[in-house]
């Protein structure tokens, strides 16, 4: 325990300070004190003791620290190697399953990079949906020990799966060739197995494994699970109070497959049977939602994390942010993973929050800059379960702070705090990133991380990932046309709605 009087105490003086409720084109100036890894007091002209550490905030704009609420850290090593794939062809590309294991100190370079860029883009908190190959705790342990390292906040999950067959596959002909027809469906799993996995690293670890780590579950999604698995992660839930985080309707093709179930099934419906549809669910995706599973999140008291950039990139259409809104739904943002979005970059999921609803709507909306600002923080703080620590700059909560540059181009004039960080802002003005307390970002360098030696050891293990991803390719190149026509044909499949402008592929 870190006795408070004792704890390092930092002052961050004269900056205008982001209050989600208070005025969020100009907000008032403010000190800040931190003691520990706390918020201890918000006011004006705050009194620094000897060996309290002064930050210069003047003229300059403190925010709170980003939550980045749905992320992969398994497929970094992928950035810029795919483009015009739609999902279940990237899928076959990018599935870490694919790749077979990879050396710990690719893992470990891998979890770096991920959150040296989200730090220096002021994200504080990353959600990790891991899936982790092979289940063993050495890689479970880099990729914490990663984590600390860096100091960015996480919220560790195991991704589990005991269904392995893709979820195109009841779109694809009946005459396949039986290779390919092995090679979609994949080799199942044990329901117990992925539990037993999941259950034994929690208590291995703990439910804090460092001050800074805190679980979530993550089932893969809904069809890629069993009843059996899905019910195993309710009761894990229930037992340790986790959130649950899962993929739900990212693409057509997954709301067509749940039609042509027996029952005319409805992936909420299969959620709800295991005991999962409850408010510590996070619907991840949600692109392909009815009107009715809209009202059933909203019922449950569920949020729903939106994941703009991914979707664009796959082409899996846009999510019903006006429907979710209207219904009540907390929308939090995920920046998903480097092989189908690239970057951690949450201004741009922000911007694109309050944009794409005009795509269907060209009425003035409730999804303006200041909304962003709280998915992007409180919101996603809820999503993953960190609800009152992180999120806000308020004492008593923890110190996730960003300092942004007002004199940088994006912030000059200096109009509105909400608009600018949103529709302006792109990272470059961050300069100060706290977590917990503790600087990790100065002067725009990480101080945690040389980040010069960390790219010449990256540059070192990508040539053998970029071997692996052309031979890869080359596996899958029998697959593409298949794919492509199955997807084809599950447009054939009616749902009453779309999530594209007109009327979706020609
Ligand atoms: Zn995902």
């Amino acid at each position: 325990m870190i006795n408070p009087a004792a704890a390092p105490r930092i002052l961050i003086q004269g900056g205008r300070v982001y209050h989600h409720d208070g005025d969020v084109h100009q907000p008032a100036v403010a000190d800040i004190l931190v003691a520990g890894d706390i918020i201890e007091r918000l006011g004006q002209n705050l009194p620094a003791d000897d060996g309290t550490e002064i930050i210069d905030a003047a003229g300059k704009l403190v925010v709170p620290g980003f939550v980045n609420a749905h992320y992969h850290s398994h497929d970094v090593m992928a950035k810029g190697l795919f483009e015009e794939m739609p999902f279940d062809i990237w899928a076959v590309h990018s599935n870490p399953s694919n790749y077979g294991p990879r050396s710990l100190e690719e893992v470990r370079l891998r979890t770096l990079i991920g959150a040296a860029e989200s730090l220096r883009n002021g994200i504080t908190t990353i959600q990790d949906f891991l899936t982790v190959v092979p289940q063993e705790e050495a890689v479970v342990d880099t990729v914490l020990s990663a984590y600390e390292e860096a100091g960015i906040r996480v919220v560790f999950a195991i991704a589990a799966r005991d269904r392995a067959a893709l979820d195109i596959a009841p779109f694809l002909p009946a005459d396949l060739p039986e290779a390919i027809r092995t090679r979609v469906a994949g080799a199942d799993r044990k329901a117990k197995d992925e539990l037993d996995f999941v259950a034994g690293e929690i208590k291995r670890l703990g439910l804090r494994p460092t001050p800074q780590q805190t679980w979530a579950l993550a089932p893969s999604a809904p069809q890629r699970c069993s009843h059996e698995l899905l019910e195993g992660v309710a009761a894990l839930s229930r037992m340790h109070d986790l959130p649950v985080l899962t993929h739900v309707y990212e693409t057509r093709v997954q709301a067509a497959a749940a039609r042509r179930q027996p029952s005319d099934s409805s992936l909420l419906d299969v959620l709800a049977l295991a005991g999962l549809l409850t408010e510590k669910l996070g619907i991840v995706h949600g692109v392909w939602l009815t009107a009715r599973e809209i009202a059933q999140i909203a019922e449950a008291g569920a949020c729903v994390i939106h994941n703009p950039v991914s979707n664009l990139k796959l082409k899996s259409g846009v999510a019903p942010i006006l429907d979710l809104h209207r219904a009540g739904v907390d929308i939090a943002l995920g920046c998903d993973n480097y092989s189908c979005a690239e970057t951690q970059n949450i201004f741009i999921a922000m911007r694109l929050l309050c944009l794409l609803p005009a795509v269907t709507d060209p009425e003035p909306g409730p999804v303006d800059a200041a909304y962003a600002v709280r998915a992007a923080t409180i919101a996603g703080a809820r999503a993953v379960g960190l609800t009152g620590a992180i999120g806000a700059i308020k004492p008593g909560m923890k110190a996730d702070l960003i300092i942004l540059d007002l004199n940088e181009p994006a912030f000059v004039p200096f109009n509105s705090a909400a608009r600018q960080v949103v529709f302006s802002e792109c990272g470059r003005a961050v300069e100060t990133v706290l977590v917990g307390g503790r600087p990790v970002v100065r002067s725009r360098k990480l101080v945690t991380v040389d980040e010069t030696a960390l790219a010449a050891a990256v540059e070192k293990v990508a040539p053998a990932f970029r071997r692996d991803a052309q031979a890869l390719a080359g596996r899958n190149a029998d697959l593409v046309a298949p794919l492509l026509n199955a997807n084809r044909e599950a447009w054939k499949v009616p749902l009453g709605f779309e999530r594209y402008i007109g009327r979706g592929p020609r």
